[in-house]
């Protein structure tokens, strides 16, 4: 397949690439669709072996941007830039481009920090370009809002599972104990909802929570296959795959995690096993909501929880359609949020 096809084929508006030898910056900017407004996604630096593999995966994420911010309500298409270099290879000068390469788009395109790129990071492209989203000083550390977006959706699914969303006594296996993990942890805890945690490296974290939230630890792998009601993902992306899916003892899928399935064939495996998924990109937009509303308004701290909450809605809605149409959670997700982007009713 050609560049030109691979921008085709998810219907792309505007794809750029970007050189600054005097900098050092290689990039490629990659706006999705505008439709709902201005296109919002963050800055992704990576040590892409080709062109083409960067390529292809800003394609993938903007789009998936588009339909995380439609989905979660905002008015707001999806964008995406990634950076290819080294993260050891990191300068300011490298981020001034991007922010220069930003204000190509014209208030099109807004940027924010994302893997491997950081809040210091965002203040240099805001030293040349003033759309940049998720602010220091202003909507903050995204986290908090994923935890209370992830929680809305859990219970969501305990309302779907068992007619009441109350957590009080239900098990819930959480992988990964870092900013999104340990926030969740903390509000299960208080919920009333027993813990199984796994972490890789984390030992302070692991430690605090057997010591304070009374959960218990399991080895790396141990964790899929686990007595629970639902598994929380919330480190890893592709964790529902062919090798665990028949592990899982659980009864619902419900993490912050992106890209939670591994793909098509695992998201119909995992409906053919009963189990009950709670779209990736729907649970996890609370960080979205909050640094998005950035892009469009005054920034307003009730207003994001306010529409952080609805995700229950949202959550609650995908599982009801799943059952109904006998599709996977996800293919629903992502037919909701088209809907939205390209005005489709139903
Ligand atoms: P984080 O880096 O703070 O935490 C991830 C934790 O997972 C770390 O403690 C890490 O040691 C642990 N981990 C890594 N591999 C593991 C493994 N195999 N088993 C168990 N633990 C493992 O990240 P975060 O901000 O908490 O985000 C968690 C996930 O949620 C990520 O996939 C992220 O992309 C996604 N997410 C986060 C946000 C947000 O607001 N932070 C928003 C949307 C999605």
């Amino acid at each position: 397949m050609t560049n030109i096809e691979m921008i085709r084929t998810y219907g792309h508006e505007q794809v750029a690439y970007f050189n600054n030898e005097k900098a050092g910056l290689r990039a490629i900017i990659a706006l999705h669709n505008t439709n709902l407004g201005p296109a919002v996604g963050g800055c992704r630096l990576w040590n892409y072996e080709s062109e083409e593999a960067a390529l292809f995966d800003v394609l993938r994420l903007s789009r998936g941007m588009s339909h995380k911010n439609a989905a979660a309500g905002l008015p707001l298409g999806g964008a995406k830039g990634v950076i290819i270099a080294d993260p050891s290879e990191k300068t300011e000068a490298m981020f001034e481009a991007f922010g220069e390469a930003v204000n190509t788009f014209m208030g099109k395109y807004y940027t924010a920090e994302d893997v491997n790129t950081d809040t210091k990071d965002a203040e240099y492209m805001l030293r040349t370009t003033e759309y940049v989203v998720g602010r220091e000083n202003v909507s903050g550390d995204p986290s908090p809002f994923t935890v209370i977006g992830v929680y809305d959706g859990i219970r969501a699914v305990a309302k779907f599972m068992n007619g009441s969303d109350s957590l009080e006594g239900l098990t819930v296996a959480i992988q990964g104990l870092g900013k999104v993990g340990m926030g969740l942890a903390e509000t299960l805890h208080e919920a009333g909802a027993k813990l199984i945690v796994s972490n890789n490296t984390n030992r302070e974290a692991m430690k605090y929570a057997v010591e304070n939230l009374g959960a218990v630890e399991v080895g790396r792998d141990e964790i899929y296959a686990v007595e629970c009601d639902i598994f929380a993902p919330c480190a890893l992306g592709a964790v529902v795959n062919s090798k665990t899916i028949p592990q899982f003892k659980c009864k619902a899928i419900a993490g912050a995690a992106n890209n939670v399935i591994y793909d098509e064939a695992a998201g119909e495996a995992l409906k053919a096993r009963g189990i009950l998924y709670a779209p990736d990109f729907i649970i996890n937009g609370g960080g979205v909501i909050n640094a998005g509303q950035e892009a469009f308004t005054t920034y307003d701290r009730e207003k994001v929880v306010e529409q952080v909450h609805n995700i229950y809605n949202v959550v609650y809605r995908m599982l009801e359609e799943s059952k109904e149409t006998g599709l996977p959670e996800g293919v629903i997700a992502t037919r909701y949020a088209e809907d939205i982007i390209y005005g489709r009713s139903k």
